[in-house]
């Protein structure tokens, strides 16, 4: 063991401080419905709590459990996960939804190892998930947490490495307690998103500044140690805004795996082939070039995108031919958008170009 002194009385105090101050009225607060938690948990990884406030209410109102969910249509799924980002999650929500249902009769299991094997649910989700529906035992390394523990312990390797993951799980199962597990769970996370944040930790406020070794130290800011960092690739792709005479835009729906994948997009051009020639080849339609858009870079988590938009606006009419029976596509109508889901910076687009257009 690393720790030769644990913080004493970590858990009581933690939770004395929220029952005082911890945050309250998230919609997901206090649910012992195992659905409720995995869904605000699910859509909490990798997004700030405003923004998932919306869309748990719209995903919950739509589908109110397993059942609901796994009679879905992805395509339903994704409309309602649009704009949040990171759309593998809610594909591994459906796909994890119908496996329940399939596999559990539709109860949400209720072991660690039979949730963890679950499309999209790591260790720590998991433990989150029984911690607060179920009141089970089970430590959490979040982000926050890892955060957190990190500052405490002044461990100065990036949080990533498995040496310092294995010595942050440890820390996390010594300090989870036997009561009050939930609360306990709900209490290490708000104290990352409210007291020690990011970017400017409240510590003359918290509860532990006495016995938090980044705070003693100076290092409160500096730690946890980021991740080593490489520049990001950059790639370009040529989008195509295929616009018919009454002003719909052509969609393609992209690959279930991969970027934005099972959403819609526009219709990809490949960058050696003029536009004009690619829309009669690929599509079956004579086409012009329609006004100029600007490019822009859309950043993913390991690369970067330049998205160069290229309007064409038919010339004979909407003439479907075997080439385009063949792919998955839809007329968008943006005074009408129906319900399906669109990567974001494509919405954007879609947005911007009805200042263009009209
Ligand atoms: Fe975080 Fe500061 Fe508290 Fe340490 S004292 S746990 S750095 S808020």
């Amino acid at each position: 063991m690393d720790e030769k002194h644990f913080i004493t009385d970590f858990a009581p105090r933690l939770l004395a401080w929220y029952d005082r101050h911890g945050r309250r009225g998230l919609p997901w607060q206090g649910k012992r419905d195992a659905y409720a938690v995995w869904v605000a948990e699910i859509m909490l990884q990798q997004t700030q709590v405003g923004t998932v406030i919306p869309y748990y209410q719209r995903f919950i109102g739509a589908f109110p459990d397993v059942e609901a969910l796994a009679a879905a249509e992805l395509d339903q799924v994704l409309h309602l996960w649009s704009g949040l980002g990171y759309y593998a999650r809610a594909r591994n929500l459906h796909c994890a939804a119908r496996r329940i249902r399939a596999e559990h009769g539709g109860v949400f299991p209720d072991r660690l190892e039979t949730v963890m094997a679950l499309p999209g649910i790591g260790r720590s989700t998991a433990g989150a998930i029984l911690a607060q529906a179920f009141d089970q035992r089970h430590p959490i390394l979040d982000g926050n947490v890892k955060r957190v523990l990190c500052r405490l312990y002044a461990i100065e390797g990036w949080p990533g490495h498995s040496a310092v993951q294995k010595r942050l799980w440890r820390l996390a199962e010594h300090h989870t307690p036997g009561e009050r597990v939930g609360d306990y769970t709900q209490a290490i996370m708000d104290l990352g998103a409210t007291l020690c944040r990011r970017g400017d930790p409240s510590c003359a406020v918290c509860p532990f500044s006495g016995d938090c070794l980044a705070f003693r130290r100076g290092l409160a800011r500096e730690l946890p140690v980021p991740k080593p960092r490489r520049a990001l690739p950059r790639r370009s792709a040529l989008f195509l805004v295929i616009l018919d005479e009454s002003g719909r835009i052509l969609l393609e729906r992209r690959p279930p795996s991969g970027i934005w994948g099972g959403l819609w997009s526009l219709p990809e051009c490949e960058e050696r082939v003029e536009p004009v020639e690619w829309c009669r080849r690929a599509l079956g339609y004579e086409a012009e070039p329609g006004p100029v858009l600007s490019p822009f870079v859309h950043t993913f988590s390991h690369f970067q995108l330049k998205i160069e938009p290229v309007v064409l606006r038919l010339t004979g009419g909407e003439s479907a031919n075997a080439v385009m029976d063949a792919r998955p596509l839809l007329w968008y109508n943006r005074r009408q958008p129906p319900a399906c889901g669109i990567a974001a910076p494509v919405r954007r687009l879609l947005e911007q170009l009805d200042s263009k257009l009209d």
